[in-house]
């Protein structure tokens, strides 16, 4: 059956025009459907146009089983929720319910979005911020699912975003009085109620971390668990089974305080106070800390006298933020919440300078405002297997990179895997002669001033030649903003670039437009990627 779906007469020949059988792509759906028949585990090197997505959706789709499928990031997940699976399901005539299920950061939090609204009435707002908090109001009523990503009024990086979401830390749960219109609630019960779900690993591992804790579940249970770009995982698993607290997280409390005495508890004025200590408190742990940009061992810096003080007084403001919102509890559901995030916070800051248990990595980063002290495990193998073990059913792994000349135990020790089979399918395309790598001479240093009208110069003439079709990876948002006004000038090609709308709505124009330059920051390594539209 599975074979057939890929033959030169079936499924998805007959849908997909110009659909050409790859034995590699077969072999791998068969795999696949056999892992998902035996309840089995499969790890699958797929080298780029394998066709590796279509190869676990029609085996996943066709056994009729309750499937999670997780993708490497965000744009992964919604290309195969909005193009990749619709295709699969119509070619095949699944019927079952499909789902998309992002982190909470994605959906607009309505509770908070009227917090935003009250307080910006104040008469100080920022006028720009207003208008967008209103925009984002008027497409709140249209929205079914209150996925920002749709939300065209609003740039993938806009700062109103943080305001207008919610975090595990400040959302109020079932106490909340916009419970019933939450959309984060509502994607929740979708995927549950689905049978196909697709979510990205972060989210799938910040449940795995979750159901360790006994807490509650985000992804339904599921028979058949499919990790596509599966070498991220290790390290992501890294962070959700450790712990981390960051200044930014200490603020947001204090901020939350401040707005309940506000808003809500004008007779309380000590919430002011302890609210104002805690932030106080969180930016002198910052300045001790030293240089922004630096990542460093913690366990080194918790002995040093300075740090050490700065620890101190973090704790007692903690403890008196939870001394003081004590008697005023049950009174306002926001500073309930902040109570028990206090409560959370004092005990992980205490665990944070416990560097005296082995098997973990203590370390802390700057930026320029904050810090985040983190613990993480040295090797997350025995707590995935665990979870493999609760979980009984058909794990998937793939990616085009995930072997060593062909050996797969560094990835499957890694996550304490025991396959049953594993094996290396090789990319159809021919690189030598199908791609051309160029690497400039004589550019100007990175962050130089002259490096963005340097690249103008030379990339111009190669891009008008390649009529536009072009995809371009920068570092920083600074260095799209200078290549785009320079590409403008000089290029009589559409340019797109990312901050300007929506994503979704940079890729319909990109899609639409046929010979745009698409500029968008990337935050590893510098590339330049010319490709034909496809
Ligand atoms: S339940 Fe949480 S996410 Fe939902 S509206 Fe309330 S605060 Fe926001």
């Amino acid at each position: 059956m599975i074979t057939k779906v890929f033959s030169n007469d079936g499924a998805l020949a007959k849908a997909i025009p110009g659909f050409q059988p790859r034995q590699p792509q077969t072999d791998m759906a068969v795999a696949v459907h056999q892992a998902i028949e035996d309840s089995g585990q499969l790890v699958v090197e797929a080298g780029t146009g394998t066709g590796k997505t279509y190869a676990y959706l029609a085996p996943a789709l066709l056994s009729g089983k309750k499937t999670i499928v997780s993708t490497g990031s965000k744009n992964l997940q919604e290309q195969l929720f909005h193009r990749d699976l619709p295709l699969m399901t119509e070619t095949l005539g699944y019927t079952g319910q499909v789902a998309l299920l992002k982190g909470r950061a994605n959906y607009l939090c309505p509770e908070r979005l009227s917090q935003q609204l009250i307080e910006s009435h104040d008469g100080h707002a920022d006028p720009t911020l207003l208008s967008q908090l209103v925009k984002i109001r008027s497409w709140s009523s249209e929205t079914k699912t209150g996925d920002l990503g749709e939300c065209d009024a609003l740039a993938e990086d806009s700062p109103v975003i943080p305001s207008i979401t919610s975090t595990n830390d400040n959302c109020l749960g079932k106490e909340c009085p916009s419970y019933e219109d939450c959309f984060v609630v509502k994607a929740r019960t979708r995927a549950m109620d689905a049978d196909v779900v697709v979510v990205n690993h972060h989210l799938f591992l910040a449940d795995l971390a979750i159901k360790e804790t006994g807490f509650g579940e985000l992804i339904p249970e599921a028979e058949v668990f499919i990790f596509d770009e599966a070498h991220q995982i290790p390290d992501i698993a890294s962070q959700y089974f450790g712990q981390s607290l960051s200044s930014r997280q200490l603020q947001e409390l204090a901020k939350d305080i401040n707005i309940a005495y506000r808003t809500e508890l004008r007779d309380t004025k000590q919430l002011e106070k302890v609210a104002d200590r805690l932030y106080g408190a969180a930016a002198d742990l910052r300045i001790v800390l030293g240089e922004p940009g630096f990542r460093g061992n913690w366990r080194d810096m918790v002995g040093s006298p300075a740090i050490a003080r700065e620890l101190v007084r973090l704790t007692d403001a903690l403890e008196l933020v939870e001394e003081v919102l004590k008697l005023s509890l049950g009174r306002c559901q926001l500073l309930d919440a902040a109570f028990e995030r206090a409560m959370v916070f004092k005990a992980r800051l205490a665990r944070l300078c416990d560097t005296t248990i082995p098997g973990y990595s203590y370390w802390y980063e700057c930026s320029k405002l904050h810090f985040t002290l983190n613990i993480t495990p040295l090797s997350v193998a025995e707590k995935f297997r665990e979870q493999i073990q609760i979980q009984q059913g058909a794990w998937i792994f793939t990616s085009a990179t995930l072997a060593v000349e062909e050996d797969f135990s560094h990835f499957s020790h890694r996550l304490g895997l025991e396959p049953a089979k594993q094996f290396t399918l090789p990319s159809p395309f021919d690189y030598s002669s199908q791609a051309l790598l160029c690497v400039p001479r004589f550019l100007p240093e990175p962050n130089s001033p002259g490096l963005a009208n340097a690249l103008v110069d030379i990339l111009s003439p190669v891009i008008e030649q390649n009529q536009g079709r072009c995809f371009f990876l920068c570092t920083s948002h600074q260095m799209v903003r200078n290549l785009t006004a320079g590409f403008r000038e000089t290029l009589s090609l559409p340019v797109l670039a990312q901050g300007e709308t929506s994503k979704q709505k940079l890729l319909a124009e990109f899609l639409e437009l046929g010979n745009a330059c698409w500029w968008q920051r990337v935050l590893f390594g510098k590339v330049l990627m010319l490709e034909g539209r496809h």
